[in-house]
């Protein structure tokens, strides 16, 4: 354990903010929000269509509260129909929500399509990719890594959003060793080897892989690499404190949990959240919809909803009213960890497998993240079974879980109580357990399913 009695305390990227309340950045941010919703309508023929639809123009927008009323512009269905539509009509893939001429386009990145056809969200002119690199560079020298050090970059290369990322590195002096991740455990430890970088970005389950791999593959522990900071995104591992644990004490160093240039987390031992460091990029996280009503919610401390998500400042493909369909949980207070005063985020779950239980929304994800804290005495696989189409659930929701291995039955029902309450005191559930033997629940090599549907 890296143990600190306070972490170093997060500021905003840029460094204005700092000097400012809420309040004066509410309004620095709504003079951003009104330039860059003229500059979409002047510039995009779908966000021009998506105001005239509603019969608003821009300038009708006077406050937040106007602006948050508006309905959803664009979400993943509609920017894949609107990129064929610039296929036909103008002979580029971007979408017709596309602000800048395509042939200031510098970087075009995919999200990895795990459903449908994928979609270049990660367009950007070489002024977008400018302004987007400070924010790297500001995660990097937070975690303390400096201009002449190297970085492992493992994640899928090329046409993937991760690579703008590559470009932020350089930015800040730092040397990428991009290895692609489908080269393999192997590759990437023994260049790991090889070229001594003192930090790493990948995805937490590889950070855990590696972990396994390392003595076999190139005869050393990863706590031997010199690493002093790793960067994860893409999944909530670093929220799953004996994941962040795990891999903290391998590896002898901090994990931190990024949101591409929207923010990290801090240098605590507890996970406080993305820390938003980037109010001049994005209105994140202040726009929410109830996941049910669509209808905006207030933020406070501790608010659930669904991000709506619009970009400020960027000239290529500015999201505006994008429904990713990621619910987040929000909270206003200072960083326990840190004392950082903006807003953080912690992911929740996605809006499509929500479930309505007594009429409370639950997050699968959120009842994973729970359970995997009783790993080893279970193995952390399990499967939600509905016996009806979902979202709603009549009670009780019947979870199955594989034990790690226990024979006493005693200490069976011990550990389920134990799990009940804490499903009961976090996600306000109370579960019908369904134990099953270690290694019985089928895993799958991309994206293990979290339902088992009866119906
Ligand atoms: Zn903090």
């Amino acid at each position: 354990m890296i143990t600190k009695l306070k972490a170093k305390k997060v500021q905003y990227t840029n460094p204005i903010f700092n000097q400012m309340t809420g309040e004066e950045i509410k309004e620095y941010q709504f003079k951003l929000l009104k330039k860059q919703l003229k500059y979409a309508y002047r510039n995009s023929v779908f966000y021009k269509a998506r105001f005239d639809e509603i019969g608003v123009r821009p300038e009708d927008i006077k406050t937040f509260d106007d602006y948050y009323k508006l309905p959803v512009f664009i979400n993943k269905t509609i920017e894949r129909e609107t990129q064929k539509e610039s296929m036909e009509r103008y002979g580029h893939p971007f979408g017709l929500h596309l602000c800048s001429s395509p042939d200031e386009v510098v970087f075009t990145g995919t999200t990895s399509g795990t459903s449908g056809n994928p979609t270049f969200t990660y367009t950007f002119t070489e002024p977008d990719i400018n302004f987007l690199n400070r924010y790297i560079a500001h995660m990097l020298d937070y975690g303390g890594i400096q201009a002449g050090e190297r970085l492992l970059f493992s994640h899928s290369l090329g046409i993937y959003a991760t690579s703008s990322i590559l470009w932020g590195i350089r930015s800040h002096g730092v040397l990428p060793i991009d290895v692609d991740v489908r080269a393999g455990s192997k590759m990437i430890l023994e260049y790991a080897k090889m070229t001594k970088p003192t930090a790493a970005m990948m995805t937490p389950s590889l950070a855990e892989h590696l972990i396994d791999k390392a003595p076999e593959q190139i005869g050393m522990e990863v706590g031997e690499l010199g690493l002093q900071a790793i960067f994860t995104v893409g999944e909530i591992g670093v929220g799953v404190p004996e994941i962040k644990k795990k891999i903290e004490e391998a590896y002898g160093c901090r994990i931190y949990d990024y949101l591409g240039e929207l923010g990290f987390s801090c240098d605590s031992d507890e996970y406080h959240g993305i820390h938003c460091v980037a109010p001049d990029l994005s209105l994140f996280p202040n726009d929410l919809i109830d996941p049910e009503t669509k209808q905006p919610i207030e933020i406070y401390d501790g608010v659930v909803g669904e991000l709506i998500a619009t970009e400020f400042n960027l000239k290529a493909l500015p999201r505006i009213r994008y429904s990713s369909g990621d619910i987040v949980q929000v909270f206003t207070n200072e960083c326990p960890g840190c004392g950082f005063t903006g807003k953080r985020v912690k992911f929740i779950g996605r809006s499509d497998d929500m479930l309505i239980i007594k009429g409370a929304n639950v997050y699968p994800s959120a009842i994973k993240r729970v359970i995997s804290n009783f790993i080893p005495e279970i193995t952390g696989e399990l499967r939600i079974v509905l016996n009806n189409p979902p979202p709603r659930v009549v009670p009780p929701l019947l979870v199955k879980l594989e034990h790690g291995g226990i024979t006493d039955s005693k200490k069976l029902e011990d550990l389920e109580k134990r799990i009940k309450s804490a499903l009961h005191n976090e996600v306000r559930v109370t579960p019908h357990i369904i134990w099953c033997e270690p290694g019985t629940l089928e895993k799958a090599l991309t994206k293990t399913p979290i339902f088992e549907a009866n119906y």
